[in-house]
């Protein structure tokens, strides 16, 4: 028996009575039985598909056959409803239109069928009912999204990494940029949080199939620590390293409900793949965890790519610190982001995660 979630939608004729014959129809499909059912919401129509809005629900689900078997059947129902579906073609108006949102945990990317639905984490009217008959489960279907390929991981920073890292830095930040003692000391910080994404070879691979059991709990492959295992993982960790080809790292300070980014570098041999990217989601993953309120940061007034990378995930301009930095006497440039649990962070943080997903050379499809 597997269990799926389907979205349902209908912006032509009487739309409740075309959602409702729908779902009847599915309960009368063989092997299938509907196990719960979110509010019909109204919803305005997305792209050529108006100008009628849509009444929009999503469907729980337990099936018996298999994905495509099922989506056979759910075409066959939405013919039966609408015999002239096909000619009015896709994302034209539409008396019903059925999606499968997910099938138990499979990923699945076929012609005819990808699961989890591609489009999902875009579209509002799909999350929020799910939320409704299924919390936490956005938030699960989210993290699936973001896998990095099995070669590539994300752990602590370590002693053992600080020659790869201060050549990084180097590189990064010209002549003015951090001191390998000042890693040292931030990693010592206890409120400090210092992350590399790294490639690994053969003998690390090895290794780490130590290290991932015990976070099996992480989808992110990010290392949380755990007492018991850490005498053996710091053994693992240090037969690793010379293995590990860092391609990036980035730093953070958490404050009670606040996450301060202090530092972000890429590789320049690994620059445009999505290496800080990926290290900035997997840190606002651990800040939803962590119920952290909102980031901040300084950054150089003339670190433009940086701010780039920030504005795109909504940290907005709050005010410079003149002469901040001791060397240069550059001015800070200081950005905040509003309460990462509001809609519109959310809405703009999966809708880049998948952006990134679908371009970067780092994740698994
Ligand atoms: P929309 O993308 O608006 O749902 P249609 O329902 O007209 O558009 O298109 C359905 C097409 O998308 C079908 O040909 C089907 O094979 C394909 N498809 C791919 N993945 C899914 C899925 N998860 N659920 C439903 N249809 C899917
Ligand atoms: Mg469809």
């Amino acid at each position: 028996m597997h269990t799926a979630y389907l979205s349902l939608g209908s912006n032509l004729g009487d739309r409740q009575k075309n959602l409702e014959t729908a779902l009847s129809q599915i309960a009368e499909c063989e092997g299938v039985k509907i196990l719960k059912c979110s509010a019909w919401l109204e919803n305005p129509a997305i792209e050529e598909a108006g100008p009628n809005p849509f009444l929009n629900g999503v469907i729980k689900i337990s099936v018996k056959s298999s994905p495509i078997e099922l989506l056979k059947e759910l075409q066959r129902i939405e013919l039966n409803i609408d015999s002239n579906r096909a000619e009015r073609g896709r994302k034209s108006a539409r008396i019903i239109d059925i999606d499968i949102l997910l099938f138990d945990r499979l990923k699945l990317d076929s012609a005819e069928l990808t699961i989890p639905h591609p489009r999902m984490l875009n579209r509002n009217f799909v999350l929020k009912p799910l939320d409704e008959i299924e919390p936490k489960i956005v938030q699960e279907t989210v993290y699936s999204f973001f896998k990095l390929k099995p070669e590539y991981k994300i752990r602590r920073m370590m002693l053992s990494d600080l020659d790869q890292v201060c050549i990084i830095e180097a590189d990064a930040y010209g002549e003015v940029h951090w001191t390998r003692d000042n890693f040292v000391s931030e990693l010592d910080n206890t409120v400090g949080d210092y992350n590399v994404l790294y490639k690994d070879g053969t003998v690390a691979e090895r290794a780490s199939s130590r290290l991932r059991r015990t976070n099996d709990h992480s989808v992110l492959n990010v290392h949380e620590d755990h007492e018991d295992d850490e005498n053996a993982e710091i053994e693992v960790r240090q037969r690793c390293q010379n293995e590990n080809e860092i391609l990036g790292y980035l730093g953070s300070w958490m404050i009670i409900d606040e996450m301060h980014i202090t530092t972000i570098a890429t590789a320049k041999n690994h620059t445009r793949k999505g290496v800080a990217e990926a290290l900035l989601i997997a840190q606002i993953f651990k800040a939803l965890e962590q119920n952290i309120k909102a980031l901040t940061l300084e950054v150089r007034v003339s670190n433009v790519k940086a701010q780039g990378l920030y504005e795109k995930y909504l940290f907005k301009r709050q005010g410079i610190r003149k002469r901040y930095y001791e060397d240069t006497l550059e001015s800070a440039l200081i950005m905040w982001t509003e309460d990462i649990n509001s809609d519109e962070f959310q809405k703009n943080f999966r809708e880049r995660l998948v952006e990134l997903v679908n371009k970067s050379e780092l994740f698994d499809k």
